[in-house]
């Protein structure tokens, strides 16, 4: 069976790419592979604009093809396009405040200080989103080589402050994030 849009039957289904629930009668996004743990196939549910972040090319595949059943599909293509355009944008997971100074950054291996914005990244593998460690807010050009991440960042950061979204925004609307 292909990827498809479908309105959600119940309440039930948590969105694999912000882990927040799909609520009944909203639009999701499913996205079939082949079942990790036994014969067949597997859905996994996502909300729409949360599956052309993190999932980009099954959703565009599923643009190409079965277009009417998205919701906003040009907000969705404009998405997942700059999502596919860099390997590593996929992986962004949101923005935090770092809780210790334990974590080091994957791009310059330094330690995150305590309080400073890093971002989360996942990586994906066979149906799962795991945990792949962080990189400084101010390391994302060096990291995503220069590729703009002002909208995912947002977008899987519902928990932040409004300071500290106003503090991504004035830091990622620079030179290194070309509108
Ligand atoms: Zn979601
Ligand atoms: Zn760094």
């Amino acid at each position: 069976m292909p990827h498809l849009f479908e309105r959600a039957s119940t309440g039930r289904a948590k969105c694999r790419g912000c882990g927040l629930s799909i609520e009944k009668g909203e639009v999701r996004f499913g996205e079939r592979i082949p079942n990790p743990y036994a014969e067949g196939e597997t859905t996994l549910w996502f909300h729409p604009l949360c599956a052309a972040y993190k999932r980009p090319e099954p959703v565009l595949e599923t643009l190409a093809q079965a277009r009417e059943s998205a919701p906003d599909p040009e907000a969705l293509e404009r998405a997942a396009r700059g999502n596919s355009a860099h390997r590593r944008l996929p992986r962004i997971d949101g923005a935090e405040r770092a809780p210790s100074s334990q974590a080091k950054c994957r791009s310059c291996h330094e330690p995150i200080t305590r309080g400073a914005l890093r971002i989360r990244l996942v990586f994906y593998e066979e149906g799962r989103f795991n945990p792949a460690g962080f990189v400084h807010l101010t390391c994302r050009a060096d990291y995503f080589e220069g590729a703009g991440i002002l909208a995912p960042l947002l977008h899987f950061s519902p928990d932040l402050s409004d300071g500290d979204r106003a503090e991504l925004v004035r830091a990622c609307g620079d030179a290194a994030d070309p509108p």
